[in-house]
């Protein structure tokens, strides 16, 4: 299966045009021209790569928690790196921080979920049944006898036709829905997805639980309620569970009211009796959801539930430097450079350790960061295009730090040609390959297989795109504003390595150092590999940022739409 996927996307990256030679029949004339050629390749060092992994993850940096001592630190290290390397602050008010307000809530249950109706009545019970909080900022939230409806997938996608809402006012109701994209079965081959249909296996946007949550409240919904299924979730609902501690959010201005007051997830087995209780069944529903004429479905049930939210709040920062570019006209458009800084700081213990060093997760990234920055201040001839380095905070903390800029950009995203997200580097030799996550999402790939094939080296596609990684780190946060992003991993194929080399050492790493006080520098560790990425990936930024065009997102992409509209 993972093989005819993998087919398909070579297939269909295949079919695409490269815009820097031929521009696509169906696109407007793609008018760019041959990217600047590099006079004077600047150089790349593994050591000073090494140097920088090093310090961040010193256990004397704590870990790089958000608001600590270690943030102190690590915001500090990135200004005087910046500094050396000839960087000019990247915020306008001459500094090289950008603010980022962070609240913490902690929700706890004050009455449990009961529904009502059909002259029947249940209660359900909060972590076992109902995990659930609210992202408003208030010390209490709740639903009152909150009418229920079955949404479907609870899905809005234009450029699939596809719409589970129809004309139905959910505002002020309770949305009840499935978890996932809908997985529409292959006319042809039934025991395959269709690939023209949320891009077959692979997850789009519309399949994140984020999402689920956000289009419930643009919709006005009082409470979003998913239903968990360990396969199509990727996870069991333990892992809900775990989201019952503190969770981290933007202080929006408004206090986050847009959101629903309740958002959570109820186990399977919690919405089968729910469901039944108003006289339906589970898979049947299910069914009627893989279809355009889904309508939703009133359930005659009112919910009620009320929580309190424990509140603490945290400043954190986003570290941004810049590099004018060359063109008076052009030095006002930017390419952006992204790698979180932040990682968990210190926690529970393991053998005796509690300092998560974050070496990989994501000093690793940084490091790459500020190695690229450092190709830019020597490269000739300097980029037409100013570049901006961004070392985004609380990526952990569910990609925060990049939402904040997204969201309050210094710079306008309409002038922003690319985000090039950087979130842990290849520490185990050089590849003749590099994995693409999301490949076939814009131009952007085009100019990497350009850069690729002057090191020899190919493109290969994410081959676990039913996992949604292109979602899970932050360059996420510019294209769902429509900013075409690149994310690219490790490749497989390592030079001088048996096959399974690259498995072995990617289940070593996800195993044992994951999120481990054990994510270290290790003496094994060789950043050949990431020092070829890095010239890549400035290679990239380099070209787009001397382009004649902007790089656009491919067709039938679910960000080419809010650009399209940005650009008008
Ligand atoms: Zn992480």
């Amino acid at each position: 299966m993972i093989r005819i996927s993998v087919l398909i996307l070579l297939l269909v990256v295949s079919a695409c045009s490269r815009p820097s030679e031929q521009p696509a029949a169906a696109a407007p004339a793609a008018n760019t021209t041959a990217p600047v050629a590099v006079a004077k390749m600047p150089s790349f060092d593994a050591g000073r790569m090494l140097a920088d992994i090093k310090a961040l993850s010193s256990d004397e940096f704590e870990g790089r928690a958000p608001g600590s001592k270690g943030e102190e630190l690590t915001v500090k290290y990135l200004e005087d790196q910046f500094k050396k390397i000839g960087l000019q602050p990247g915020n306008t008010d001459g500094t090289f921080v950008q603010s980022l307000p962070l609240v913490g809530i902690t929700a706890g249950n004050t009455r449990p979920l009961t529904v009502s109706g059909n002259g029947k009545k249940a209660t359900f019970k909060w972590r076992d049944d109902l995990v659930a909080w609210t992202k408003r900022v208030t010390d209490t939230s709740s639903l009152d006898n909150s009418e229920l409806i079955f949404a479907g997938y609870g899905v809005t996608a234009p450029e699939f036709k596809w719409d589970d809402f129809k004309d139905v006012d959910v505002k002020g109701k309770t949305i009840v829905v499935l978890v996932n994209d809908p997985q529409i079965p292959s006319a042809s081959d039934p025991s395959q997805l269709d690939p023209s249909m949320f891009k077959g296996k692979a997850m789009t946007y519309y399949g994140r639980w984020t999402y689920k949550f956000e289009e419930g409240a643009r919709r006005g919904a009082a409470g979003i309620l998913i239903v968990h299924e360990t396969g199509p979730a990727g996870y069991p609902f333990a892992v809900v569970q775990g989201n019952l501690g503190e969770r981290f959010d933007l202080v929006t201005p408004d206090k986050n009211m847009t959101r629903a007051s309740i958002e959570g997830w109820l186990s399977l087995d919690a919405a089968k009796k729910l469901l039944s209780m108003a006289g339906q069944d589970f898979d049947a529903l299910k069914k009627q959801a893989l279809t355009r004429e889904f309508r939703p479905v009133p359930l005659g049930l009112q919910a009620s539930v009320a929580i309190r939210n424990t509140l603490r709040t945290i400043q954190s920062r986003n570290v941004l430097a810049k590099l004018d570019g060359s063109d008076p006209q052009l030095r006002n458009e930017w390419v952006i450079y992204t790698a979180h800084w932040d990682h968990l700081g210190i926690g529970a213990p393991v053998n005796g350790d509690k300092i998560y060093n974050g070496a990989l997760d994501n000093a690793s990234g940084v490091a790459q960061v500020l190695e690229i920055a450092r190709a830019f201040t020597a490269v000739e001839p300097r980029p037409k295009r100013s570049v901006l380095f961004l070392m985004v905070g609380a990526e952990e903390q569910g990609l925060l730090g990049s939402q904040h800029y997204a969201e309050q950009p210094v710079y306008p995203l309409a002038k922003t040609l690319a985000a090039i997200n950087v979130d842990g580097v290849n520490q185990w030799g050089k590849t003749k390959d590099v994995t693409v996550i999301g490949m076939g999402a814009s131009d952007l790939d085009d100019y990497l297989r350009d850069a690729a094939a002057t090191q020899q080296r190919v493109l290969r596609p994410d081959p676990e795109s039913e996992k949604g990684f292109y979602y899970r780190s932050d360059h996420f946060n510019f294209a769902k504003k429509g900013v075409p992003a690149l994310y690219t991993d490790t490749g497989i194929d390592f030079v001088g390595k048996p096959a399974e080399y690259s498995q072995q050492k990617r289940d070593e790493y996800t195993n044992k150092d994951y999120h481990a006080p054990s994510d270290e520098v290790k003496p094994d560790w060789d950043l050949s590999g990431a020092t070829e990425d890095a010239q890549l990936l400035f290679l990239v930024g380099y070209n787009v940022a001397n382009a004649a065009t902007f790089p656009a997102w491919k067709p039938g992409n679910e960000f080419k739409a809010t650009r399209d509209a940005m650009l008008k």
